[in-house]
């Protein structure tokens, strides 16, 4: 099944007002690639100027808190996101799993919530580099899907992102060979647990840039790439925009 590619930036805790210039210019430069679907997810505080900066860009926030309200100082909740024109969220990134320590069923409670409140969901997984090198990185990801993935939902409305912890903001990548073969037993586990694998997209994340995007994307299951460093500027992220494009 043909599915389109996602190529989307995660700002991290990157940006101040005078960065949505280089969203627009993102936005721009998407805009002459329709095949590509860009999204950019900015800190809660740049969301609601990117959404008004940009009309109709798909903005995103970078997490958000499982519950509708409540007392929880500092968190977001999924409907917030909502009201602040967000249209997706990424959940689960490993920032946040092993900074705040996240876990499987914190993450799906996470992607649950947000769901409900009618957002798109980019539910990240990837291994640390000893479970690599041990030869442990599939098992793990598929452990860590088993536990996250939300019991129902809308496959167009959810993204798988693989990100190797060890590939973030480092510079290394996995081969294409090793992106190719985690993908497939992604798409297989999907198809065990979901039954809507055909439709759901598995990103690619860890140190994607306009270099190396190409051959990222092309590899067996790739449907897209979350990209943290290089979607800061246009300059960056419009060449793995179009790189994606050149692939249909
Ligand atoms: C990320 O944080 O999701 C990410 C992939 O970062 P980078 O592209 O900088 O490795």
């Amino acid at each position: 099944m043909a599915r389109r590619k996602y190529v989307v930036g995660n700002w991290k805790m990157n940006g101040l007002v005078a960065a949505l210039g280089e969203a627009q210019a993102i936005f721009a430069a998407a805009g002459t690639h329709p095949s590509v679907d860009v999204a950019l997810c900015p800190p809660f505080t740049l969301i609601g100027a990117m959404v008004t900066a940009a009309p109709g860009a798909a903005v995103g926030g970078q997490d958000c808190h499982a519950a509708a309200s409540g007392a929880f100082t500092g968190s977001v909740a999924a409907s917030m996101l909502v009201d602040t024109g967000a249209s997706l969220v990424i959940v689960g990134h490993s920032e946040r799993r092993e900074g705040f320590g996240e876990t499987d069923a914190d993450v799906k409670a996470k992607a649950e919530a947000a769901l409900a409140a009618g957002l798109s969901v980019i539910l990240c997984v990837g291994e640390p580099r000893e479970v690599r090198e041990s030869g442990g990185a599939i098992d793990y990801v598929l452990a860590q899907i088993a536990g996250s993935l939300p019991e129902s939902f809308d496959p167009a409305r959810l993204a798988i992102a693989y990100e190797p912890i060890w590939a973030i903001g480092t510079g290394l990548v996995p081969t294409v060979v090793d992106v190719a073969d985690m993908h497939g037993a992604i798409r297989t586990k999907l198809r065990e647990q979901s039954g809507a694998a055909a439709t759901i997209r598995i990103l690619y994340g860890g140190s994607v840039n306009g270099e190396n995007a190409a051959e990222l994307l092309d590899a067996g299951d790739v449907d897209g790439a979350l990209v943290g460093g290089a979607s800061l500027t246009a300059g960056k992220f419009v060449p793995i925009v179009e790189a994606a494009a050149a692939l249909g």
